[in-house]
C-alpha cells in the first residue's frame, strides 16, 4: 500500500514501524457546534484509509481527540450562559450520531482535551525545562520558533528565524503571521469560569499541545501515520511536529497525509464563511448517510471537491445500480457460502480494485472497478457457476467503500408479525383510525421496516435500504 507524505512530499510505501499494527492519530472535531460535511470529507478520508490499512491484513490503532477547550468552545459556551463541559456534550453526542449516519468506523480511543490537561501541562513543563519555551509578561507560556531548527520543514516554510521574536496569542493563523505561538494561555475574564491552574498559573493549554500531547500519550513518542485536512497542516501540524521533538528529541511522526477541501463554488466550506452544509442539513432534505458518503468519498482525496446536489441525486442512481445488482446475486447465491473461486471476471476487477485503494487511495479508479464488476455481473450471472464465490468479491469491495447494501434478498422476507402489523395498520387506516394507523408505524419502525402510504396502499421496506 503506497500514499503520499506531505512531509517528504513524496508516494511511499506504507508499512508498520512496529508489531504490524499503524498508529494513526486523526485531528478530531472542535466540538463547539454541529460538524458539517466539510468536516465530514476529512473524517471519511480517514475512514477509507484505515479500511484500507485493514484491507492490506495490518492492524490499526486509530486515535481521534475531542477538542473541548480553545478559543471557540470558551467564546461558544460563554456566550450561551452554559458550563463548557455541558455545551461542548451536545455536540460530542451529535458527532458520534454521524458518524454512524455515514458508517464510518469508530477509531479505537476518544480523547478529550478536558480529561488531559495534567499530561498538557507536564508536556509544556519539560518544553520549559529544554529552554525552548518561556512565560511571557501576559503570564501565557510560547515556544520558542527559533529554538527549534526543524521548524517549518511540514509546511517547507522558508522563513528567516531572524526576523521572528514576533508572538501570536491565536490558535489559528496563517503562514505571514508565523511567530513563537502559544502552548499555555493566561486566564483572561472573557475566559469566565474556564480554567486550570498550572505551574505559570490559571489558565488553559492552547489547541495544537493538546494534539501532542495525547498522540504521544496513546501512541508513543514515534508513531506511523497522522492526518487531517489541508487546512491543518500549517500552523496546526507544524506546531505539534516542534513540540514533541523539542520534548522527546525523538522523531514524531513517519508519514502525514492531508485531504484537500470540500468547496462550495469554489471556495473551502467552513463555519466562518456561512457556506456549509451539516449532515443533519442533507438528511433532513431526504439524503441518505449512504448516498452523502458515496459522495464524499468518491473523489481523490487529493482533490478539491465542490459540493453540489446533483453529485447526491447521481449517488442515488449509482447506488440503486450497485443495489440492483448484488441483490440478484444473493438471489442467485441463496443463502450459501463460497465454495470454489469467484469467475474470472471478479478476479480481475478486485485485482484492478486492490491495485487502485493501494495506489494512494484512488477511490475514483476503485469505484470505477466496482462498476465494471456490476457490469460484467449483470451480463454474466446466468453462467456463473459460484454465486456466492462472486458475492464474495462485492462484499471484499465493500470493506473499503462501505456503501453496498447486503441482505437485500434476504431482507424482502417480511416476517409474519411485521406482516400482521401493517394487515392491522390497514385495518386502521380503513377506519380512519389515524393515531392507531401512526401508533402501528412506529412499532413497524421498531422492528427494523419502513412503510410508506401511496394511492395503492402500503408498501415497506427493510430500514437499512434507507440508511
Ligand atoms: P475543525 O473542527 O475545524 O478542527 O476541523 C476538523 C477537521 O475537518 C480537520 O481535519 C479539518 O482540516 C477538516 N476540515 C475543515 N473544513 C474542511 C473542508 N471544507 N474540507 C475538508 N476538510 C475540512
Ligand atoms: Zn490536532
Amino acid at each position: 500500500m503506497k500514499v503520499y507524505n506531505s512531509l517528504s512530499r513524496r508516494v511511499e510505501e506504507l508499512t508498520p514501524l512496529a508489531g504490524g499494527e499503524i498508529r494513526l492519530y486523526t485531528c478530531g472535531p472542535t466540538v463547539y457546534n454541529f460538524a458539517h460535511i466539510g468536516n465530514f470529507r476529512a473524517y471519511s478520508f480517514e475512514d477509507v484509509l484505515r479500511r484500507v490499512i485493514q484491507f492490506n491484513g495490518m492492524k490499526i490503532r486509530q486515535v481521534m481527540n475531542l477538542t473541548d477547550v480553545d478559543d471557540k468552545t470558551i467564546r461558544g459556551a460563554n456566550a450561551a450562559g452554559v458550563a463548557l463541559c455541558d455545551y461542548t456534550k451536545t455536540y460530542k453526542d451529535a458527532f458520534f450520531a454521524d458518524l454512524k449516519t455515514l458508517n464510518i468506523q469508530p477509531a479505537e480511543v476518544y480523547p478529550a482535551a478536558t480529561d488531559h490537561i495534567p499530561e498538557m501541562i507536564a508536556l509544556v513543563a519539560k518544553l520549559m525545562e529544554k529552554g525552548v519555551a518561556y512565560q511571557s509578561d501576559d503570564g501565557s507560556v510560547y515556544f520558542k520558533v527559533r529554538e527549534f531548527p526543524g521548524y517549518g520543514k511540514l509546511a517547507h516554510i522558508d522563513f528567516d528565524h531572524q526576523q521572528t521574536g514576533a508572538r501570536c496569542a491565536a490558535d489559528e493563523y496563517d503562514k505571514e503571521n508565523v511567530g513563537d505561538f502559544a502552548l499555555w494561555k493566561a486566564w483572561e475574564p472573557s475566559d469566565g469560569p474556564v480554567g486550570w491552574d498550572s505551574p505559570w498559573g490559571r489558565g488553559r493549554p492552547g489547541w495544537h499541545i493538546e494534539c501532542s500531547a495525547m498522540s504521544m500519550k496513546y501512541l508513543g513518542a514515534t508513531f506511523d501515520l497522522h492526518t487531517g485536512g489541508i487546512d491543518n497542516l500549517f500552523p496546526h501540524h507544524e506546531n505539534e511536529i516542534a513540540q514533541a521533538e523539542a520534548a522527546t528529541g525523538k522523531p514524531f511522526v513517519k508519514t502525514w497525509m492531508h485531504c484537500a477541501h470540500l468547496k462550495v463554488n469554489g471556495e473551502k466550506m467552513s463555519k466562518s464563511a456561512g457556506n456549509f452544509f451539516t449532515l443533519r442539513d442533507l438528511t433532513e432534505k431526504g439524503y441518505t448517510g449512504r448516498e452523502i458518503r458515496y459522495v464524499l468519498i468518491n473523489a481523490h482525496y487529493r482533490t478539491g471537491l465542490n459540493f453540489a446536489f446533483s453529485a447526491l441525486d447521481d449517488a442515488r442512481k449509482s447506488l440503486a445500480r450497485i443495489d440492483e445488482c448484488v441483490g440478484r446475486v444473493e438471489a442467485a447465491a441463496k443463502g450459501a457460502s463460497a465454495a470454489g473461486e469467484p469467475p474470472e471476471f471478479a478476479a480481475k476487477c478486485l485485482a484492478d480494485f486492490t491495485a487502485a485503494v493501494n495506489d494512494d487511495l484512488n477511490l475514483p479508479s476503485a469505484f470505477a472497478a466496482l462498476f465494471d464488476l456490476v457490469r460484467q455481473t449483470n451480463a454474466h450471472l446466468a453462467e456463473v457457476s459460484d454465486p456466492a464465490a462472486l458475492l464474495s468479491v462485492f462484499r471484499r469491495m465493500d470493506e473499503v467503500l462501505g456503501v453496498v447494501f447486503f441482505g437485500r434478498a434476504a431482507a424482502a422476507e417480511v416476517p409474519p408479525e411485521v406482516q400482521a402489523l401493517v394487515d392491522a395498520r390497514a385495518a386502521a387506516r380503513a377506519a380512519k383510525n389515524w393515531a392507531e394507523s401512526d401508533r402501528l408505524r412506529a412499532e413497524i419502525a421498531a422492528a427494523g421496516w419502513v412503510v410508506k402510504d401511496s394511492r395503492d396502499g402500503q408498501s415497506l421496506s427493510p430500514a437499512a435500504q434507507s440508511r
